[in-house]
């Protein structure tokens, strides 16, 4: 049965920021999938960390490459992609942020084009069974591929932000972050920058990336995720601190991920605490909830019992999230009018 503060929590209005779509497909999807899929002989332990285990970032990242193997087709990933955003609603999501790494599959004859239209499409079909939640999407980059799929795919984002709509915002860097070099990827970011895709960049999400962290703030990124590992206490620097701070970049934080991916030892010395004690833009998010097994109304209440925030503090985090988004200024307004109606059914 859910609790008082279970309650608060998910009638709290959220802003998700940082969330892979193949990284959030949840356990009943998953089942989905493995029943249209016997023949690969995958099981829900390969695809979600569950409460209390831990893996190494390495190991999450081979999850990904099961999860993968289930998500080929255009009709597999328009069931992922309408769940997800239908289960982010129903946890008091109202402005979603979902990216993707589009792939080709030549099993499927699956191409990148269609890949992300038919996020779009799922987008679309939730917008007009009027589900409670607004989405936009970031074209990720996966920095395993190196620099000229990363311009490939810079190209991708540019042509569907001119033909989306308004669907297509941006631009997101992950994968694996102890492959390949930041500096190789400089001139898609710059291009990206240069023809207005707005830039959210994974960012010192392992220790030992001073100069390539340094490199990229340099572009700079609109928003960063994780930045786990930048300030000095943990082996980063003032220097990229300030550098964070002078062009006040929010960073996208993800308790459980980084619990479960050991790049944090526990909750209390996660980095939230430091930039929220500075007071510099943060946002909670899940990163991937199907994968960590969590989801955004956790999140918050995570942090709160975690660093002793009130329910005050916790709505003026959420609030914030929207001056954080990549969405345009009239959704904003709309979304801050949501926030201010919503209030009392909250605090009730
Ligand atoms: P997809 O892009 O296929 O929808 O979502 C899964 C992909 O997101 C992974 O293969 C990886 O490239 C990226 N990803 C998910 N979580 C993380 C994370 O915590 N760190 C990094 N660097 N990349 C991630």
């Amino acid at each position: 049965m859910e609790s008082e503060a279970d309650i608060f929590y998910r009638e709290l209005p959220k802003v998700e920021l940082h969330a892979h779509l193949n990284g959030s497909v949840s356990f009943q999807t998953i089942d989905k999938l493995l029943r249209r899929k016997p023949h690969l002989n995958i099981e829900h332990s390969m695809t979600a960390i569950d409460r209390g285990q831990r893996r190494t970032l390495d190991e999450c990242f081979q999850v990904f490459k099961v999860i993968h193997q289930l998500v080929e087709s255009e009709e597999d990933i328009l069931m992922v992609a309408t769940d997800v955003i239908k289960e982010f609603a129903a946890d008091g999501v109202k402005y979603l942020e979902l990216r993707s790494t589009p792939r080709e599959e030549k099993n499927t004859g699956l191409t990148k084009n269609r890949y992300v239209e038919t996020v779009l499409k799922s987008i679309q079909q939730c917008k007009e069974e009027e589900v409670d939640i607004d989405v936009r999407f970031l074209v990720s980059i996966d920095r395993r591929n190196g620099p000229q799929v990363a311009m490939e795919t810079v190209k991708l984002a540019e042509d569907f932000m001119l033909s989306s709509d308004g669907l297509v915002v941006g631009l997101d860097l992950s994968g694996d972050p102890m492959v390949g070099h930041g500096r190789d990827l400089i001139p898609a970011l710059q291009r990206a920058k240069n023809c207005g895709l707005k830039m959210s960049l994974h960012l010192s999400e392992v220790p030992s990336q001073l100069e390539e962290s340094d490199l990229l703030l340099n572009l700079p990124p609109d928003r960063i995720g994780h930045g786990t590992f930048l300030h000095p206490e943990v082996g980063g620097s003032a220097s990229l601190v300030d550098k964070v701070v002078k062009n006040n970049i929010p960073l996208e934080l993800c308790l459980t991920s980084n619990l479960k991916g050991q790049t944090v030892p526990c909750y209390s010395k996660h980095h939230f605490k430091y930039w929220y004690q500075l007071g510099h833009p943060s946002v909670i998010c899940t990163d991937d909830k199907g994968v960590f097994s969590t989801d955004l109304s956790q999140e918050y209440q995570l942090a709160a019992s975690t660093f002793g925030l009130s329910r005050e503090a916790v709505w003026k985090l959420s609030q914030q999230a929207i001056d954080y988004s990549f969405a345009p200024d009239a959704m904003k307004q709309q979304l801050r009018q949501k926030w201010v109606d919503l209030q009392p059914q909250v605090f009730k």
